[in-house]
């Protein structure tokens, strides 16, 4: 393959990435820091969308990325979410072996952008109405990596993934296997 040739593929890659990013309605600097565009190629791939969509105006969050890990431990319906969320990320090679303590800088590229993508799609095919924004999944995996304030443990019960938040009280089982036990405690 030519250099220009591998050049091309490769920034082929970013745009694609970077058009599936914007579809997800994600941020344009989340989408500089995971396609490595500038900011003004990014505008004109908007540009270029918006007007091939035929739609006036896509939702631009231009604000503060969320920074709350206990978004996804609030309660067990956003619990439950969030551990499909998470499985599909581990099943498809989103998250990177063991802990990473600089995962805000290494985790983003090219390739696991697009399995980060293809993580979020089949969450919002899996849930019923899915919650959990595109932003929110890029905090999710990176917390997840970092391993500090958020972290992947098995259900003690069934071993199915949860997720578990460090400042609140230890969760061992997923929302399925907490429900059945309570149910036995009425009994
Ligand atoms: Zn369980």
């Amino acid at each position: 393959m030519r250099i220009s040739d591998d050049r091309y593929s490769r920034d082929r890659l970013r745009f694609d990435l970077a058009l599936r990013l914007i579809q997800h309605e994600a941020r344009t600097s989340t989408i500089r820091v995971w396609t490595g565009l500038s900011d003004d190629r990014i505008r004109k791939l908007y540009r270029s969308y918006l007007a091939e969509d035929g739609s006036s105006e896509l939702p631009r969050h231009r604000g503060k990325s969320p920074q709350q890990a206990a978004f996804f431990t609030r309660t067990p319906a956003i619990r439950q979410e969030t551990a499909v969320l998470a499985s599909v990320c581990y099943l498809l090679g989103v998250m990177p072996a063991g802990k990473v303590a600089d995962a805000q800088r290494s985790l983003p590229g090219v390739q696991r952008g697009a399995a980060l993508c293809e993580a979020f799609e089949s969450y919002r095919e899996l849930v019923p109405a899915p919650r959990i924004s595109f932003e929110h999944a890029v905090f999710l995996i990176i917390a997840l990596a970092r391993s500090d304030e958020l972290h992947a443990a098995l259900c003690q019960d069934c071993n199915a993934l949860i997720v578990v938040d460090r400042c609140s009280l230890p969760a061992r089982r997923c929302g399925a296997c907490e429900q059945s036990m309570q149910g036995r405690l009425l009994l």
